[in-house]
């Protein structure tokens, strides 16, 4: 295979700090060849002090299709985990002698025209917390895992559709990327307002009848909007409250994300996805109790979540911002990345991430009887929901996507936002 050119975010430092999380919080699924890897490594179940018997499981998806996965503890630790928070396979046989998935994480690679793009999984506490070295001075180890992921085809992936009707050249669908990027690189605005932005100026984009507008005039298109609408938006609107409707999709929305059910502690049973639909009930609602979902998430009034916790505290602004660019560097927002949606129907869904993020914040924050969100709710928050962002199946479903397209054209995500941060 030919080396492939890869593109690095260039906000992001990230080394791992052995915390041990991401082998608590994802199933690990491996091939055929991985399983007679590890069968021939002789692990021994009663060794790893493990209750599971097998340590591999075959298993059929939804859609019947036979996977293999590592076993994990009730608690969704990986059987291979040990007591100090490390991984046993690697301990024993190195690095490349783990499943390519352990390998990958916290990254994650897209095809970007003829480069690779390059995103970052803010479930792993140290890219939330951006500790290590910087990303871009890791290029050399990064494109070897990269070698091992993307297919050699993936140059000749098409580009994400722009809208509901267009499809572009990539390069015409990376000047509108990177237009996003520039807005949210604004220095003098805050999250909110360079969000705003962005939707204002793509929902322009998703009206855009692009049949004479192509090549350069896609980039004097954007540069008379974003130009037009930085002037015109310099700070937050007026607080409105956004509509009954608006906070019942919201809710659903952000009830999926607060979820952070691992595989193994996900309860497929009847009394589980009873307690699933019971917690729908009280989303939908939205009056009463929250449900409970562990994770600091515990039964609070609805009302209480309402009502202002605060101002964003000063360092969640370079938290946001870096993940929001990172996600949008990486084309890890739309396209094959992001259940196939379009630049503008996927971004729409990442700028709920803002609302959702600082909900579950302040949901946090009044399980624990405050009422002020700390950045340490704001960053275990944002952990919680980039878990589910993109790799959650139900937020991929038709009616997830609906909710969003219709918080979208009733100008409610807007709305959300400035809601959650006055
Ligand atoms: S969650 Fe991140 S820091 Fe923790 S072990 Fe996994 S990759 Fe390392």
């Amino acid at each position: 295979m030919s080396r492939i050119a890869i593109e690095l975010p260039t906000l992001q430092n990230w080394s791992c700090h052995n915390c041990g999380g991401c082998c608590k919080q994802h199933a690990i699924f491996i091939t055929d060849e991985e399983r007679e890897r590890i069968d021939s490594q002789g692990w021994d179940s009663s060794q790893l002090g493990t209750s599971e018997k097998d340590l591999v499981l075959e298993e059929r998806s939804l859609t019947g299709k036979r996977t293999l996965r590592l076993a994990q503890e009730a608690d969704g630790s990986c059987v291979f985990l040990d007591e100090k928070g490390l991984c046993r396979i690697h301990g024993k046989f190195g690095e490349a002698a783990k499943p390519l998935a352990c390998r990958i994480y916290p990254y994650a690679f897209h095809p970007k025209g003829d480069e690779v793009a390059v995103s970052l999984r803010f479930s792993c506490p140290s890219v939330t917390e951006n500790l290590g070295t910087p990303v871009r001075k890791q290029k050399r180890e990064i494109r070897e895992i990269a070698e091992l992921v993307v297919p050699n085809k993936a140059a000749k992936f098409p580009a994400p559709a722009v809208n509901k009707r267009t499809k572009l050249q990539w390069n015409e669908t990376l000047s509108i990327v990177n237009a996003i990027d520039q807005t949210l690189a604004a220095e003098e605005a805050n999250i909110g307002v360079k969000l705003l932005r962005a939707l204002s100026w793509l929902e322009l984009i998703g009206q855009t009848n692009f049949e004479k507008i192509r090549g350069e005039r896609v980039d004097e298109l954007l540069e008379i909007l974003t130009t037009a609408i930085e002037e015109e938006l310099q700070e937050l609107p007026q607080l409105e409250a956004p509509s009954s409707l608006a906070m019942k999709q919201f809710r659903l929305l952000a009830g999926q994300y607060a979820r952070k059910d691992t595989y193994a502690s996900a309860d497929r049973s009847f009394k589980g996805r009873w307690k699933q639909l019971q917690a729908a009930f009280r989303l939908t609602s939205g009056s009463g109790l929250t449900p409970a979902f562990g994770n600091g998430l515990g039964h609070v009034p609805f009302a209480a979540l309402e009502k202002s916790f605060g101002l964003l505290p000063e360092e969640s602004e370079e938290l946001l911002t870096r993940y929001f660019r990172v996600k949008v560097q990486g084309l890890h927002f739309c396209g094959r990345a992001f259940y196939n949606m379009s630049v503008v129907e996927g971004f729409q869904s990442l700028a709920v991430v803002l609302p959702s993020t600082l909900w579950i914040a302040r949901w946090r924050a009044a399980t624990s009887g405050r009422n002020k969100i700390t950045h340490e709710d704001v960053r275990e928050a944002l952990q919680i929901v980039d878990h589910q962002h993109g790799y959650s199946e139900a937020l991929g479903t038709w009616g997830a996507r609906k909710r969003v397209s219709t918080l979208a054209q009733m100008g409610q995500i807007s709305k959300l936002i400035v809601w959650v941060l006055k």
